[in-house]
């Protein structure tokens, strides 16, 4: 018994500085039935060659009523893309299809639904980015600054 404790403990701290370094690049951001983001800035170092972001919807309605999305663009290109994703739909995840201005995008979802994005960091450090929900009429609520520093 105290044998199998130990092992376990000593399992734990083998694990945990490959997790501390890991869990740099990847981050986490949680949608609301309120329409809101959990987090108004995010931030990567510039050593992660590639970014994970996931993003939960903590709430309950469907995606159709209340819907989220996770998008990643240069901080000039926001409007743009949030007026042709509101003209695209929610079939096309409200964005404008393959268009090179999305940097990263998740897929829109509803209350309990989880989705995530993997995108490369080159040429991002030091851009002004901003990450949004293309939903129509959220962008202005649900976004934030995004940093590769
Ligand atoms: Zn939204």
């Amino acid at each position: 018994m105290n044998k199998n404790r130990l092992l376990a403990a000593a399992a734990v701290f083998m694990l945990l500085p490959f997790t501390a370094f890991a869990d740099e690049c990847e981050l986490v951001i949680e949608g609301t039935d309120q329409m809101s983001f959990d987090k108004k800035k995010m931030s990567v170092p510039a050593s992660c060659e590639t970014v994970k972001v996931t993003l939960k919807h903590t709430g309950s309605m469907a995606k159709d009523m209340m819907g989220h999305n996770w998008v990643l663009t240069k901080t000039d290109d926001m409007q743009a893309i949030v007026k042709e994703g509101a003209a695209a739909g929610l079939d096309n995840n409200y964005l404008p299809e393959g268009d090179d201005r999305i940097i990263a995008a998740t897929e829109v979802i509803g209350g309990g639904e989880t989705s995530e994005v993997e995108f490369s960091t080159e040429g991002l450090a030091g851009e002004k980015l901003t990450f949004f929900c293309s939903f129509p009429g959220h962008s202005g609520m649900m976004k934030g600054r995004f940093e590769v520093k």
